[in-house]
């Protein structure tokens, strides 16, 4: 029985919580070992009262990449549970793929800004990169260790978002506490915001072909409004196998840190007579338009999927502060993909200065 003695980036955040509390349920399985937080040192300091052996640092002042850098390449940790939102936790991944450091990673921006970077370094190191985003945990675990080949298509949950049934003339009145109010999860704000704009949905498509090795075209999306299945698996031969559970982060960290297990919890089990139903239907593509962006970004790959996921940081951000409306969300993503300049084969560095020209960008035409 393997104990891993995790690091988590991000510890005051939703996924941060959500792992301290599997960290708490399972002890004899998981010892926390680093903590970080940006801002929150209320949070922190009291998660450090039932950690106290871990490392706790802040990372919001000058020298904050370098501390969360040090945190990731701790010596006594061999799994770093990669938590920021954003894509301030590249580098430290990075690092920690370097010192041969297995991932779990719920960040997917990291994975969409630079997937090739990540995966082909943890190649390289022989280290593994763990799913936590509970779409990709749940491939993760329908695939178990399966070759890909085998695979006909993955497919996506999504619950569709507040404004399933929003008809497209009031987008324009969404407000920001509206886009915040998610059906089924409870997140932090900019992935609340990428699920209302679908965005979310399309950053784990990329995500996705990154993880699991398969062009973009293999993978598609489906509303399932009661976010129960988590994601599916169809094979050559016509089988799609599926992995449920209720909608708690609890599971799929519980999955990234027990692997290649099954050990018990606390999680609440599925009670299929209260259940009763699972419904589907098709996404409105016409009407959010992040998923048709997104096979864009895929498909033509290169600095595309970084540009993409760049000017979405920018854009819910003037969302968030009342700067645009929510509709200008996916315009300004659209404007920023067609405009920035574009690199087929692009090396990192290419990669983190195209992510800069598309903020700067971005941030523009959010002033326009
Ligand atoms: P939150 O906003 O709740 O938390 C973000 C965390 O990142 C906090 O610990 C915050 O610290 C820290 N942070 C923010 N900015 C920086 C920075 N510049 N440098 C270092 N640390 C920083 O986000 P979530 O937990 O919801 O999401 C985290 C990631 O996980 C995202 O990439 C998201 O897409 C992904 N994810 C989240 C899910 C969820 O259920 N919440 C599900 C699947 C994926 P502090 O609060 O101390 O300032």
């Amino acid at each position: 029985m393997r104990k891993r003695r995790v690091v988590i980036l991000g510890a005051t955040g939703s996924i941060g919580q959500s792992a301290l509390k599997v960290a708490r349920d399972i002890p004899e399985r998981m010892e926390i070992v680093g903590m970080s937080a940006h801002r929150n040192g209320d949070a922190l300091a009291a998660a450090a009262k039932d950690f106290p052996r871990a490392r706790c640092v802040r990372t919001d002042g000058p020298d904050g990449m370098d501390r969360l850098i040090g945190l990731a390449t701790l010596p006594g940790a061999d799994l770093v549970l990669v938590a920021i939102v954003g894509t301030a936790g590249l580098q430290p991944a990075l690092a920690a793929i370097e010192a041969g450091k297995d991932l779990a990673v719920a960040s997917k921006e990291i994975l969409v800004m630079a997937g090739e970077a990540v995966t082909q370094a943890a190649a390289k190191a022989g280290v593994r990169i763990l799913p936590v985003d509970s779409e990709h945990n749940a491939i993760f675990q329908c695939l178990e260790g399966r070759d890909i080949s085998t695979v006909k298509r993955l497919i996506l949950t999504c619950s569709g978002g507040p404004f399933r049934h929003t008809p497209r003339e009031e987008f324009e009145a969404i407000t920001p506490e509206h886009a915040l109010r998610h059906p089924t999860w409870r997140m932090g704000k900019k992935i609340t915001v990428d699920s209302a704009t679908l965005f979310n949905k399309a950053l784990e498509m990329i995500e996705a072909r990154w993880l699991f090795g398969l062009p973009i075209g293999q993978v598609e999306v489906i509303v399932h409004p009661q976010s129960i299945i988590h994601s599916m698996v169809e094979f050559v031969d016509g089988s799609t196998l599926a992995q449920l559970s209720h909608s708690d982060m609890g599971f799929p960290i519980h999955y990234a840190v027990t692997w290649p297990d099954r050990v018990p919890n606390s999680l609440r089990p599925l009670d299929f007579a209260q259940l009763a139903r699972l419904d589907f239907e098709a996404a409105r593509r016409d009407d959010f338009p992040a998923l048709d962006l997104a096979l864009e970004a895929g498909t033509r790959g290169g600095t595309l999927p970084a540009v993409m996921n760049a000017a979405n940081e920018i854009a819910v951000e003037a969302f968030l502060a009342g700067k645009i409306r929510f509709p200008k969300i996916w315009g300004i993503v659209a404007k920023v993909m067609a405009e920035c300049p574009h690199a087929d084969r692009p090396d990192l560095e290419q990669v983190i200065q195209t992510d800069g020209t598309a903020r700067a960008l971005a941030s523009r035409l959010a002033l326009e």
